[in-house]
């Protein structure tokens, strides 16, 4: 056992600053990551190796100081003590809108097309990645944990080795790795500072096989670096990189099927489309989860099969995001125009073939049309994982529903049993909507038993003590080998 710190490094610090009673408050926020950092925290997981005293969450606050110092006098209770990052808004916008969303994000989901090489942006990426490692060496101590999540942070690792070459670095990628064609269409000096930067940590977790292998590609082509069955040796340290597929509270979910107020609104949902099957979707407003390619493919399938007209509705609902990025915002129009003519050249009088909320959902809505659809529709293009596929699977207690789901998903690596698609074929999603309509119940439970074990067996908790483990056993190794 040791009694180190943990810092968890994340772009945003889980919070929101509100205003209220004209003073400025710290209010929470529960994602994924936060609920597992606490029942991992709080809980004693079987082979938990660490035992920290205290942990620490760095991440930008996105406000000025002066708002943060009042904001944070009304922090009374918390499991983390939040290390906020300063950086002004015109360098965030570069680094966070530029580099990492218009750059990173497009390339890493294989949509170089809409990459942008842009200098400026670069180098705020690199400041505001050296601005993170100013404010955590200020804090911290050579046996502390450093836990580093996400593409906007690749180069941080190394900034926070070179300061402190004890420190022991975690880093998680939660979006795909692609292969070196992809990569190789970055700057040289670029690619290389960016794979160096990963290479400060210890241990380097992707969701699946595919991207820990294009990692181990990329750094033998770019940086000549060999690896071995995963470890990588580099400055006379020994790395590794592996596989660790984030997942979600199962019981969150499983239990959620019983809770009063999803009832409720099921049987609403129910009452209102008693007459027709529902197909449902939910994601984010971006060109990587394929919601046109999705519009067409259901198009089709009405017009492949008009037994089907008004006895089927489509739930679309997009989540706004990333507004202020042009690629988004005509994304925006070009799905309001494709609805519009779906519901005109189809729909009648009684019905709307596609029913479209543009905002989010809270969490007894999402579960409660994951649970009364008859489909969960899954069609990205390009998706690190998809969460909405492993909550819909957690939420049918039922064993009833369908999940239709995109090869191109993370997801599928692990939900096999799920119908399979091409996101870009759009015959065969019409096709398998058409199977999951017409899918007996009997098969419709035979699919979904396998996936609901997996996500039981290998939830979020599992994800990060499973995480948490592999890092502190390479260190371990590492000692060994010097
Ligand atoms: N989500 C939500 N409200 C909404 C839509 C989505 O809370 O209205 C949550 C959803 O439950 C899931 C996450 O947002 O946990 C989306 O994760 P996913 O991996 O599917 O996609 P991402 O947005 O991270 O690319």
């Amino acid at each position: 056992m040791n009694t180190s710190r943990l810092f968890i490094v994340s772009n945003r610090l889980p919070i929101t600053i509100i205003t209220d009673d004209q003073k400025f408050k710290v209010q929470p926020s529960s994602g994924g990551l936060v609920s597992a950092m606490k029942s991992y925290l709080a809980g004693t997981s079987e082979n938990k190796h660490n035992n920290f005293s205290e942990t620490f969450w760095v991440g930008m606050p996105c406000c000025r100081p002066a708002v943060w110092s009042e904001a944070a006098q009304g922090i009374h209770e918390s499991k983390f003590t939040y290390l906020p990052v300063f950086y002004n808004a015109k360098a965030y916008e570069c680094y966070y809108n530029g580099f990492s969303n218009s750059t990173l994000w497009p390339l890493f989901h294989y949509f170089p097309s809409f990459a942008e090489y842009n200098t400026e942006h670069y180098n705020y990426y690199i400041q505001a990645n050296e601005a993170f490692a100013d404010t955590m060496i200020r804090h911290l101590r050579p046996n502390d944990v450093v836990w580093i999540h996400d593409y906007h942070l690749l180069p941080l690792a190394r900034l926070l080795r070179q300061a402190m070459p004890e420190l022991t670095i975690g880093f998680f990628l939660h979006i795909p790795f692609p292969s070196y064609e992809i990569v190789r269409l970055l700057p040289r000096s670029w690619r290389e500072e960016l794979l160096y930067g990963m290479l400060g940590a210890d241990l380097i977790g992707f969701h699946t096989m595919d991207y820990a292998t294009h990692f181990l590609q990329c750094i033998q082509m770019v940086l000549g670096l060999e690896h071995n069955m995963h470890i990588i040796q580099h400055e006379n340290r020994l790395i590794k990189a592996d596989v660790f597929p984030i997942s979600i509270d199962f019981t969150l979910f499983d239990n959620a099927f019983d809770d009063a107020k999803v009832s409720v609104q099921r049987a609403g949902l129910q009452d209102k489309f008693k007459q027709q099957r529902i197909i449902f979707s939910v994601d984010r407003l971006d060109y990587t989860k394929g919601v046109s390619n999705r519009l067409k493919a259901y198009e089709l399938f009405l017009q492949n099969n008009p037994e089907y007209r008004e006895k089927v509705v489509f739930i679309l609902v997009v989540v706004p995001s990333r507004e202020y990025i042009t690629k988004y915002a005509e994304r925006k129009k070009m799905i309001d125009e494709m609805i519009s003519n779906i519901n005109s050249k189809i729909g009648t009088i009684h019905w709307q073939p596609v029913i479209y909320q543009y905002n989010s959902l809270n969490f007894e809505e999402m579960v409660a049309l994951y649970t009364s659809c008859d489909i969960a529709l899954i069609t990205p293009l390009r998706d690190g994982m998809n969460l909405v596929a492993k909550e819909f699977v957690a939420s049918r207690k039922d064993q009833q529903g369908v999940l239709v789901l995109s090869e191109m998903a993370g997801a599928a690596r692990e939900l096999t049993t799920a119908l399979i698609i091409n996101p870009n074929d759009e015959k065969e999603v019409s096709d398998k909507i058409l199977q999951a309509m017409e899918m007996p119940s009997g098969e419709q439970s035979k699919r979904l038993e396998p996936m609901r074990k997996r996500i039981a067996d290998y939830d979020v908790l599992t994800w990060a003590a499973d995480f948490l483990n592999q890092l502190n056993a390479i260190k371990v190794k590492q000692q060994e080998f010097q």
